[in-house]
């Protein structure tokens, strides 16, 4: 079971392209590549004879945890003489790469929720090893027209009270640009004011064109020094990528931290690799100057080749071997059917029809454009080219613009905010005045719902939380005069906030503010329905999936993760059933033991399609919430390492890239009208569980079926457990639940339960069991 934060982290799209170049490579395909981040020269042969020295001198052991002293020294004297930087061997920790040390100072200065700006197009590392560290990315968009450098105006903009650093890559993978000092002593003016720590990564320092004068950021104050980390390393300048080595610089406070993280996890780098980057520091560096020119020239022909592509601009960048061009003209273009939308299809489309490797802006953040490497040959670069150019000029406009159907919308919060169910009076008029304040009658909209006969009010100046109400509930007929049961109000954006939801049970008043998120929205509706039909009018809801047969209703009860949804869909497929509520009911007694539906609609996962494929088409046609439309954000980690993720391919958005999107579907849909009905007897409870010890299906006590139930145990350890499994209910106080429980025992004593064991069995096996109990 994978943790929620690496759940949401994909592999570097980077390697991702490279791998997929690499292979196409060996299957034959003459494929070329422009997506790689070393240089192609080889490793000069100095460092590679110290570095059998080491192995030959037996110096193939641990060594000091922050890197051999004589590196550690040789380091301290390159920032003397390169940078006029002066810093002590314990000012500096040599760490598995560069990459090895942005990771370590991430983990040793950020807590949770930290920001850290990020401008872009960035090294697509920086954001993701923020998310590891636990804080939060703040993604800056630079502008082409300014070069791709972040102007003082645009840092000023994205600092806040919980700024903790800035990460400055000079010059920039993958716009190539680099900060003149005058540019930068601008933003160091913002930083010192400000106290943030600068990361800056300076691997490129050497690979600088026209003869650009590098300055290293620490070197504009004895003040900037002490809030700046310079991160560089051998990988780049001496083209020793696989030798795993880079280092970071700073105050002696974040070296020794970085340390202790170390220590924990890599240790030391390499040994002998360590010895190799010592003979490259000291020894001769003609074979930079080498690099340098040649990397020069094919960035003076890749950049008038491209400029020459009709509707393609390129900034001229001061460094790396990179260009960034702007192929944002092509968008909706096609060829052959195949229509480019963003950077990713077009990435895609050069891959399969130029068979040239690049990758993709959005992957920087920016996108719009590509990133060609241009650390290949010359007669490489000049087929790549070639190949680019005659794929672009078959692109052809657009003869019927393809509809993408979405209605999306994405919202502030994307999950549950912290609800505060136990508000005094006066809180509540306090906050019912401060949402009454921001629902000004340029931007409101009110709905009455009924559900399960009580009426809630929404008060909104959210459209989308608006529309999703009135597609998701029965209408109330209220005149003016009558006052609502309860009254809901979502506010959106309000400046200094915390996004929170409170309830006050007294007066039946929710005040939601900055999330926007309809599923909280719709939980709170529910959670007062049932606070009000549980105390008025005997009817508590149950949650769990409910089903009904020729007039006999079966509902399922399970914790999360039991595989339910499949049992409910295969049900689902027998001629005789009809869906009566995927997520809730109510119940009552009248006779019979009945139990409403109470939504028009189903608020609905869309990553269900990973197991229903069939549900997309529905998803296309109905109101959606956070589908994500950007490969960026997508937050399915394990299915981004797989090799067939339609963003990759540029398709305009995905149902299965995150767990929080939503379509407000119309049961009727997914079967017709004959499939979908209100209200059912109930005449079947199945409780899942999921244990190695206890029979395949069992018929509980009444005691024992309430206890499963009011325990409500979770499954797996990363979710809570909820009473009855209704995360819906509000008020849980003790003299709620004794109530709650007397419930149930009269629904299990009326309705006699069956346990089903998950854990014995396969799947169809399973499946047979419940058919059995039902009846077909
Ligand atoms: N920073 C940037 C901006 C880079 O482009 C790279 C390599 N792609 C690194 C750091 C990582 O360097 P290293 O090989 O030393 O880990």
């Amino acid at each position: 079971m994978l943790s929620e934060r690496i759940k949401k982290v994909g592999m570097s799209p980077t390697l991702k392209i490279s791998a997929k170049a690499t292979s196409m490579a060996a299957d034959g395909i003459d494929v070329i590549n422009l997506s790689v981040g070393e240089p192609d020269f080889p490793t000069p042969e100095n460092i590679g004879a110290a570095a059998k020295r080491a192995i030959d001198s037996n110096f193939t052991k641990y060594t000091h945890n922050d890197g051999i002293l004589p590196l550690r020294q040789a380091i301290a004297k390159k920032l003397l003489e390169d940078n006029g930087l002066k810093y002590e061997p314990d000012e500096i920790i040599v760490s598995t790469g560069a990459k090895n040390s942005i990771f370590n100072l991430c983990m040793t200065i950020l807590d949770e929720g930290d920001e850290v700006i990020i401008p872009a197009p960035y090294w697509v590392s920086y954001p993701e090893m923020v998310n590891l560290a636990g804080g939060t990315p703040v993604i800056v968009q630079t502008k082409e027209e300014n070069g791709f450098r972040l102007t003082p105006e645009e840092l000023s903009a994205a600092i806040s009270p919980s700024t903790k650093a800035l990460v400055l890559n000079n010059p920039s993978n993958p716009t190539g640009t680099a900060y003149s000092k005058d540019e930068l002593l601008k933003i160091a003016e913002i930083v010192a004011e400000e106290g943030i720590i600068v990361i800056s990564d300076e691997i490129y320092e050497k690979l600088v064109f026209d003869g650009f004068e590098f300055v290293s950021f620490a070197s504009l104050g004895a003040k900037i020094k002490e809030q700046t980390i310079i991160i560089n390393g051998v990988s780049k300048t001496y083209s020793m990528t696989g030798w795993r080595l880079g280092y970071a610089a700073g105050p002696k406070e974040y070296i020794m931290a970085m340390s202790i993280v170390q220590s924990h996890n890599t240790s030391n780098a390499t040994s002998i690799s360590q010895y190799a980057a010592l003979e490259a520091l000291t020894g001769p560096q003609h074979e930079i100057v080498r690099m340098r020119s040649e990397f020069q020239i094919r960035r003076n022909y890749m950049l008038d080749r491209l400029r020459g592509l009709p509707g393609v601009s390129c900034y001229e960048p001061r460094g790396a071997f990179y260009l960034f061009p702007n192929i944002s003209s092509y968008f909706n273009k096609e060829y052959e059917g195949m229509q480019i939308r963003n950077s990713y299809g077009m990435a895609y489309y050069l891959l399969k029809h130029a068979k040239v490797a690049v990758v993709p802006g959005e992957a920087f953040g920016k996108d719009g454009y590509i990133r060609l490497s241009y650390s290949t040959s010359m007669k490489n670069i000049e087929k790549a080219m070639d190949r680019i150019s005659a794929a672009l000029a078959r692109l052809q406009p657009t003869r019927k613009e393809k509809a993408i159907s979405l209605n999306n919308t994405v919202t502030l919060r994307k999950g549950f905010v912290e609800t505060e169910t136990y508000i005094g009076p006066e809180l509540r008029d306090a906050l019912v005045a401060e949402a009454e304040a921001h629902l000004t009658h340029q931007e409101y909209y009110e709905w009455n719902a009924n559900i399960q006969g009580v009426v809630i009010q929404l008060r909104t100046n959210l459209p989308h939380l608006h529309d999703f109400w009135i597609e998701n509930w029965y209408p109330a007929q209220l005149e003016t005069d009558l006052e609502p049961h309860g009254v809901i109000y979502a506010v959106g954006f309000v400046p200094g906030r915390e996004p929170r939801a409170y309830y006050s049970s007294e007066s039946r008043t929710a005040i939601f503010f900055k999330s926007g998120y309809y599923g909280q929205l719709r939980s709170l509706a529910l959670g007062m329905a049932d606070d009000i039909t549980s105390r008025m009018s005997d009817s508590y809801s149950v949650r769990g999936l409910a089903l009904d047969f020729g007039g006999d209703g079966l509902i399922m009860i399970a914790p999360k993760g039991v595989g339910k949804t499949t049992f409910f869909a295969n049900l689902l497929r027998h001629p005789k059933s009809k869906i009566v509520a995927d997520d809730i009911v109510f119940v009552r007694f009248a006779g019979d033991t009945i139990a409403d539906s109470v939504e028009r609609k189903l608020y609905m996962r869309t990553d269900f399609v990973e197991k229903f494929p069939d549900l997309a088409v529905l998803f296309d046609k109905s109101k959606c919430e956070n589908v994500i439309t950007s490969r960026n954000e997508c937050a399915n980690g394990p299915c981004q390492r797989l090799d067939n993720c339609r963003l990759d391919k540029g398709s305009p958005f995905c149902y299965e890239a995150s767990p929080v999107s939503r379509a407000m579907l119309d049961p009727y849909w997914i079967a017709g009208p004959t499939k979908h009905i209100k209200r059912t007897s109930l005449k079947w409870i199945l409780l899942f569980k999921n244990d190695p010890v206890s029979p395949a299906v069992s018929s509980p006590s009444t005691e024992e079926a309430v206890r499963f139930c009011e325990e409500g145990l979770s499954q797996s350890g990363a979710m809570k457990s909820e009473p009855f499994f209704n995360q819906h209910i509000l008020v849980k106080g003790s003299e709620r639940i004794d109530s709650r429980r007397l419930f149930y025992k009269r629904l299990f004593e009326k309705v006699k339960p069956f346990f089903i064991n998950v854990g014995v069995g396969s799947k169809d096996e399973i499946q047979g069991r419940i058919n059995r109990i039902i009846g077909i």
